[in-house]
């Protein structure tokens, strides 16, 4: 069955013909984003849950390799990754009838999976928040109006339930989602119905503190003192652009023997300087710079990241590429920023 390729506005709808695909398909894949985050393992450990509470039999895959404060999560250890074993990834793609995608809506976001999960004969199904998903499924679900993806599979599971699903792992696969995604509520498009969610799992007996020290308590000393260093050395604040941004070189990280992860966050912390509403971090890779963007307001990052850095990603929340050495990245970047003032500007 090839359903036609829509993009989706009534979430019942598609979520009764993802009901029957569930129901119908024997060999159902959930994959996550490249570099997954909290929501992206979140959303694809809460689905997973959900399908083995009912019986069925679902694999899991990510294009690589996990950040250790997700390792413990109920599910992770089951997640096979492209990159790590590609004959079996290969395998489960093909073999696969039905491919959920979580958290994610371009297939550039697939990393070397992308090929094998395109030519795939699977009926496809995203479900993300991301704006302007790219037609390369069956079924869309796609709301941005959700803080996170794990919260959108919350309500698509509970609506085929008929009422809120709710299991330990599940619990927690959905919690960690939600306070990933957003800064544990310090940013992102929470509201009144993601906290009556949480109300929901609290009442539950899920294990706040515990979760919370394993996600976000969980850093090396190495990575305190990067921290420490990137904050001392590598950032500069331009208030007359209200902006601010931090680099760090290959050696920066290997002085400070970087593992997956360590950066994580640091795109963050200039939005707490008055004044500041634009924040950039630079890291520099083997022939091009990985770039973040946070923004405070209305200032579009996705569409900076867009129209500057082959990016997307959310209003405040964004990211992109570009094949530059880092000194032509960070010059390029400070062109384009100027250009972009006035907008900030006005916007904000
Ligand atoms: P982060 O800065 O945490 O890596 O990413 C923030 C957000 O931007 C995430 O929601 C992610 O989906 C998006 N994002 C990050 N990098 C890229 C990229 O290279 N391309 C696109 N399209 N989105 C990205
Ligand atoms: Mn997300």
């Amino acid at each position: 069955m090839i359903l036609t390729v829509e993009k989706v506005l009534d979430i019942s709808k598609y979520t009764k013909e993802l009901f029957k695909l569930f129901s119908t398909s024997e060999n159902i894949l959930l994959i996550c984003h490249i570099n997954p985050d909290g929501d992206a393992i979140g959303s694809q450990l809460a689905l997973y849950h959900y399908l083995k509470s009912k019986g069925k039999n679902a694999a899991l895959l990510s294009p690589n390799y996990l950040q250790e404060f997700l390792k413990w999560m109920d599910g992770a250890g089951e997640i096979n990754v492209f990159i790590k074993n590609r004959k079996k990834a290969i395998k489960l793609i093909s073999e696969a009838d039905l491919i959920v995608m979580l958290d994610f809506n371009q297939t550039n976001r697939l990393g070397e999976a992308e090929k094998h999960v395109i030519n795939s004969e699977a009926i496809k199904v995203i479900i993300d928040h991301h704006l302007d998903p790219q037609d390369f499924a069956n079924i869309i679900i796609s709301d941005p109006s959700q803080c996170s993806t794990a919260e959108l599979v919350h309500e698509i599971v509970s609506m085929m339930d008929g009422k809120p699903f709710i299991n330990k792992p599940y619990a927690e696969s959905l919690y960690v989602g939600i306070i990933t995604d957003t800064g544990n509520f310090e940013h992102g498009t929470y509201t009144g119905k993601t906290l009556r969610i949480i109300a929901d799992l609290l009442e539950f007996g899920i294990e706040k503190e515990k979760i919370f020290n394993l996600v976000y308590n969980n850093f090396s000393t190495d990575r305190m003192k990067l921290m420490g260093f990137a904050l001392n050395r590598r950032m500069i604040v331009l208030p007359e652009l209200m902006s601010a941004y931090i680099y760090l070189t290959k050696d920066d990280l290997n002085n400070y023997n970087n593992v997956k992860g360590d950066t994580e966050g640091f795109v963050n912390l200039p939005l707490s300087i008055k004044g500041i509403n634009f924040s950039t971090l630079f890291i520099e890779k083997d022939n091009f710079v990985k770039l973040s963007f946070r923004s405070k307001g209305h200032f579009p990052v996705n569409e900076f990241a867009a129209s500057y850095f082959a990016g997307g990603g959310h209003l405040n929340a964004s990211g992109g590429e570009y094949y530059d050495t880092l000194d032509n990245t960070i010059a390029y970047f400070l062109r384009v920023l100027k250009e972009s003032s006035g907008k900030r500007k006005n916007g904000t």
